[in-house]
């Protein structure tokens, strides 16, 4: 399966995706990861994404793009993947669907997180990282396990002011993709408010015709 896991940030992509991923084995892609991870080591990527990134700014299309449609085509994801945070913008979307289309595949379902920002703001307050894992946790909803609470650690963006600037963003460049997609048949959109099992429940209940 091909999905697309939108929504504003903070909104429970990155840990339904790992849900999805236990349950389904499809490969969970999340571009923000990736392009930390190019920050992380310095590469020329990296450089030039940092400087969009720590001011809550949109990574320019075309090198976001580059590096998805790279990794879709590793054999892991030939039969199927779970993109959180890709598609952003209506021409990554189109640029995704020309490159699947070349390759004889589609996206199958793009499944939208519905969550307020007074929501988005406290549960960003709170979202914790651990750097080994890679897991998400939340001080208060999630809390990390005892052997874990000493290295998680806040992501740098998930301060209040770059948080507000995220969710700027995401109404004006990303929202109007939820339209683009709808008009497609692709979009449900799923109340993102509510326990992590809750909130897994809605997803798998909506992809049940698709399994
Ligand atoms: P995320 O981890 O998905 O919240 O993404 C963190 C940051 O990475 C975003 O605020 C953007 O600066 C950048 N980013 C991630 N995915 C994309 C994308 N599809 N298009 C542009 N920028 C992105």
């Amino acid at each position: 399966m091909r999905l697309l896991l939108i929504g504003p940030p903070g909104s429970g992509k990155g840990t339904q995706a790992d849900r999805i991923h236990d349950r389904l084995g499809t490969p969970h892609i999340s571009s923000g990861d990736m392009l930390r991870e190019a920050v992380g080591q310095g590469t020329p990527l990296g450089q030039e994404a940092d400087q969009y990134m720590s001011r809550g700014a949109l990574v320019p299309d075309n090198l976001v793009i580059d590096i998805i449609i790279e990794r879709i085509s590793c054999p892991d994801a030939l039969e199927g993947f779970l993109l959180d945070g890709f598609t952003r913008t209506v021409t990554q979307a189109k640029a995704l669907e020309e490159a699947l289309t070349r390759s004889g595949s589609k996206i199958d379902h793009v499944i939208a997180f519905d969550v307020p920002d007074e929501e988005i703001v406290v549960r960003s307050a709170g979202r914790r990282i651990d750097p080994t894992t890679g897991y998400i946790y939340h001080l208060e909803f999630n809390p990390p396990p005892p052997e874990v609470a000493s290295r998680v650690v806040q992501r740098s963006d998930d301060n209040a002011g770059t948080l507000q600037k995220r969710l700027r963003k995401y109404h004006k460049e990303t929202s109007p993709i939820l339209g683009y997609f709808a008009s497609k048949g692709l979009l449900t959109t799923v109340n993102g408010v509510g326990s992590v099992d809750e909130v897994e429940e809605r997803i798998f209940a909506a992809l049940k015709c698709l399994m």
